[in-house]
C-alpha cells in the first residue's frame, strides 16, 4: 500500500523519462517506445549459450565441441550502440537508476518465458576490493527489479569471489580460464535445485561457466544465466 503510494509520489514528481532521447516514458519505464523498440533485441542465438547466429534453434560450434556447465543464457539483447551506453552508464559511472531500467527491461523478457522458475538468482559476485574500488555491484543493482517484478530471492551470498584476478578483456581466453580456476566459493547456505545467476553482459561466458561449474558440482541440478546482453561474438573483450 505505502510502496503504491509511493510510487504514485515519485510519478508525479519525477514522471518518467527516456534515458536516450529525453522524451516521456512510457509507463513506468525511462525510455520512450520508440527508443525501446529500436533497442538492439537479441534475434536467432545459439539455443545453449545466446551466441548470435544466422538461424534459429541451433547449437553454436563451441556449445557442439564443449558443452558449457550451465543450461541455457537467457538474453534480451545484443550488446551493441545504444545498449552498451546504457550499461556503461550503470558500470562507471554510478547511475544506480539505470540499473532499474536495464533490470526491468530484463524482467519484461523474463516475464514472457515458460517453464519452471528458479528457486534464487545469484548475482556474479565482485571480489571485495573490486567492490571498494566500484562502490556496488552492478549486477546486484540489475538484480533489484527483478527480484521484485518475478517474486525470486536475490541471494548474493550464495557465492564469493575470493581471488581478484586481472580485468578479463585484458587476457585471452584461454588464459582467462585459467585465470578464473579457483576464483569463486560456495557459501555455507543450502543450494537449491534451480538457480540463476545474472550479470550485466556476457562475452565469453567463462565467468559464468566457472560458477555454473562450481554449482553443479555442489549438486545443483540446473543453473540458468541471465544477462541483459550478448557480445556478437565469443573472442572479443568486455
Ligand atoms: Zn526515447
Ligand atoms: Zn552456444
Amino acid at each position: 500500500m505505502v510502496y503504491n503510494w509511493l510510487n504514485k509520489l515519485q510519478d508525479t514528481l519525477f514522471p518518467p523519462r527516456c534515458r536516450l532521447c529525453g522524451g516521456a516514458g512510457a509507463g513506468r519505464r525511462d525510455l520512450c517506445p520508440g527508443c525501446h523498440a529500436d533497442l538492439p533485441w537479441l534475434g536467432a542465438a545459439c539455443v545453449r549459450c545466446a551466441l548470435p547466429l544466422a538461424s534459429d534453434g541451433q547449437l553454436c560450434g563451441h556449445c557442439q565441441q564443449q558443452p558449457p556447465a550451465f543450461d541455457r543464457v537467457i538474453a534480451p539483447f545484443r550488446y551493441a550502440p545504444p545498449l552498451d551506453y546504457l550499461v556503461q552508464r550503470l558500470k562507471f559511472h554510478q547511475d544506480l537508476a539505470m540499473g532499474r531500467l536495464l533490470g526491468q527491461l530484463l524482467a519484461e523478457t523474463l516475464a514472457t518465458l515458460d517453464g519452471p522458475r528458479p528457486a534464487v538468482i545469484l548475482p556474479v559476485p565482485l571480489h571485495r576490493r573490486r567492490l571498494a574500488e566500484r562502490g556496488f555491484n552492478q549486477a546486484l543493482e540489475i538484480g533489484r527489479p527483478l527480484r521484485d517484478t518475478l517474486g525470486i530471492p536475490l541471494e548474493p551470498g550464495l557465492a564469493q569471489r575470493v581471488r581478484p584476478t586481472e580485468t578479463q578483456s585484458r587476457l585471452p581466453a584461454r588464459q582467462r580460464q585459467r585465470n578464473l580456476r579457483r576464483a569463486y566459493a560456495l557459501g555455507a547456505a543450502p543450494l537449491p535445485d534451480h538457480i540463476a545467476i545474472l550479470d550485466d553482459v556476457m562475452t565469453t561466458g567463462t565467468t559464468v561457466n566457472e560458477l555454473a561449474r562450481l554449482l553443479k558440482g555442489a549438486g545443483v541440478t540446473r543453473v540458468e544465466v541471465w544477462v541483459l546482453a550478448r557480445t556478437g561474438t565469443q573472442e572479443d573483450g568486455g
